[in-house]
């Protein structure tokens, strides 16, 4: 057992799981429940994302290896590589080398790097023109793993919007994006929410403009895939936060899917294993619009099959070729990734 391990099972004996988040997962996992806590407890492998914009795979990683640090190949991400640790010391803190300061790589859990990773799975890498017209929404993007990650598959090229809605997150944001040299990025602050005066949902892009030829939400959530880094998500878990952030998500895929041009592709992603903030969020876009199609997505990852079914959520079947991992898929984060075309 490492220090980080034993340092992380000990502070989880002082937290106290929630009879209703128990109840709530016990349901939603089925005989996974145990395992699912005993990852959710435990140390979170760290992991790295090389910045192509600055330097290459290779360069970088013989770079680090060099260094004495063991990389391991992220297989759903070629640019991502779990950090094993160091040949001769027990240390973890890859980002203290100068390696990082420069923006050659990005400290990213390796389930985060999987929504950008969808979202251009199907652009072709020396397609220099199309990346020239490209514009991008990311559309909650502080404080910029995927936004900076978006900027490396654009190549710096085309337009890259990337919204929040705190300004408090904007901050860490333009240094993550300055620090990896983004150049081809607007920043905005826009909230989209249903407007208090008249309960319209308010979008202060323009409703009308089908303008993005890609758009990520990677949604606000209950965060309950992520307990192994924090166990925020578990001390603040309450039935009322997860119908807040439904109605937020409901707002958000629904704008965003507005601003989508014909033909154009969305991701939807959450870190929450919640199938209210998940497959019945996609289930809910897809009620609303006939031209919203869910894509299948062909990754080299360990899956869990989406819900398709759960109480009274309206799911609809088509969420089956949505993307749901659990921290004990691959040993990583739990994700939810949707892929959506915006048929014509
Ligand atoms: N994509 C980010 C990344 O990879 O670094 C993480 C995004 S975090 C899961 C969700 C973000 O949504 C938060 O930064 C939050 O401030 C933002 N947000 C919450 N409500 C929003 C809204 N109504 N409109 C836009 N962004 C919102």
């Amino acid at each position: 057992m490492t220090l980080h391990e034993h340092e992380r099972i000990v502070s989880a004996d002082k937290i106290e799981i929630k009879p209703v988040f128990e109840d709530r997962y016990k349901k939603i996992l089925g005989d996974r429940y145990a395992e699912f806590m005993e990852f959710s407890m435990s140390y979170l492998r760290k992991c790295v994302r090389v910045n192509t914009l600055k330097i290459s795979i290779p360069d970088l990683k013989a770079r680090l290896e060099k260094k004495g640090w063991v990389l391991e190949q992220v297989p759903w991400c070629k640019e991502g590589f779990f950090v094993q640790g160091h040949e001769e010391m027990d240390r973890f803190d890859i980002g203290n080398l100068p390696e990082h300061a420069l923006g050659y790589f990005y400290v990213q859990e390796a389930a985060s790097m999987l929504p950008p990773t969808v979202l251009f799975s199907d652009i072709k890498e020396n397609d220099a023109d199309y990346f020239k017209e490209l514009k991008v929404l990311d559309l909650c993007a502080a404080p910029g793993s995927k936004t900076t990650q978006i900027a490396q598959y654009m190549k710096n090229e085309g337009v890259l919007i990337a919204n929040d809605v705190d300004i408090s997150r904007l901050r860490p944001l333009t240094m993550n994006l300055q620090r990896i040299g983004v150049k081809n990025m607007l920043i905005t602050l826009n909230a989209f929410q249903y407007s208090k005066n008249n309960g319209k949902p308010r979008n202060p892009f323009g409703e009308e403009k089908e303008f993005f030829d890609r758009i990520l939400v990677d949604a606000p959530c209950s965060g309950t895939g992520t307990i192994r880094r924090s166990f925020k998500a578990l001390t603040m878990y309450s039935p009322g936060l997860i119908r807040r952030l439904v109605a937020t998500q409901k707002t958000l895929i629904k704008h965003a899917f507005n601003m989508l041009k014909p033909g154009g592709t969305m991701v939807y992603s959450t870190c929450t294993q919640e199938p209210a903030e998940n497959e019945a969020i996609v289930s809910f876009l897809l009620n609303q619009f006939d031209n919203a199609e869910i894509l299948p997505i062909d990754l080299d990852i360990k899956r869990t099959p989406a819900i398709t079914e759960f109480e009274d959520l309206d799911i609809r079947p088509e969420t089956k070729d949505c993307l749901r991992i659990y921290p004990q898929d691959n040993d990583t984060e739990g994700f939810f990734v949707c892929k959506i075309r915006k048929n014509a």
